[in-house]
């Protein structure tokens, strides 16, 4: 109780030298956490999208960074489990020359068509997550992969919404909301 506090006060002088200490968590128990404060950050995500403070991207870099400095993917791979990524044109055609096929058999392989008509893969997990959860297609992953959970991106404010979606599937997102919530905007 006593820590909780005085990292708050820091929070508050803009001098907080703590880092994120993000641990594994499981979708199940992501979405538990998050839904029981899903009114309060929902209200909090608000008003900070209506603010739009100048150093908010600033500030979900460094817990990004700071985040991934000791959080490591290949000990979590929730995203790659749970929600595949949209996939581009390119995406496929880079995809599909690397594994040696036509862009046509690699669809009918391993992509379907969803609501919104975007390419997605037809399974969950991803079909090229390996066991030990290194990817297999790493160096030519789909873009939607290489810039999840979307915590380096610029102009923050426009996916808050989609970053509270998020922390029901990545420990680091839920961790980095948590944090911009101690601090006052
Ligand atoms: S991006 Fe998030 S959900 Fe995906 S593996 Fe890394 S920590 Fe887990
Ligand atoms: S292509 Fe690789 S990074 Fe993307 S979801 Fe599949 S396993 Fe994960």
């Amino acid at each position: 109780m006593v820590q909780r506090i005085g990292a708050r006060q820091k929070l508050r002088d803009s001098s907080r030298n703590e880092m994120i200490d993000t641990t594994y968590k499981t979708p199940g128990e992501l979405k538990a956490l998050t839904g029981k404060t899903r009114a309060e950050t929902a209200s909090f995500l608000k008003k900070l999208r209506k603010k739009r403070p100048k150093q908010l991207d600033n500030v979900v870099h460094k817990l990004h960074c700071e985040a991934f400095e000791k959080f490591d993917c290949l000990d979590c791979a929730n995203c790659c489990k749970t929600i595949g990524p949209r996939l581009t044109g390119k995406d496929i055609e880079r995809l599909a020359k690397y594994l040696k096929v036509k862009p046509s058999g690699f669809i009918r392989q391993y992509v379907e068509v969803d609501e919104d008509n975007d390419y997605i893969f037809k399974e969950h997990p991803c079909p090229f997550l390996l066991p030990d959860n290194y990817c297999m297609v790493y160096e030519q992953r789909p873009k939607a992969c290489r810039e999840y959970p979307h915590t380096d991106r610029k102009r923050f404010y426009q996916i808050l919404t989609l970053s509270h979606k998020n922390c029901e599937i990545c420990p680091v997102v839920f961790d980095i909301v948590e944090e911009l919530k101690k601090q006052s905007w």
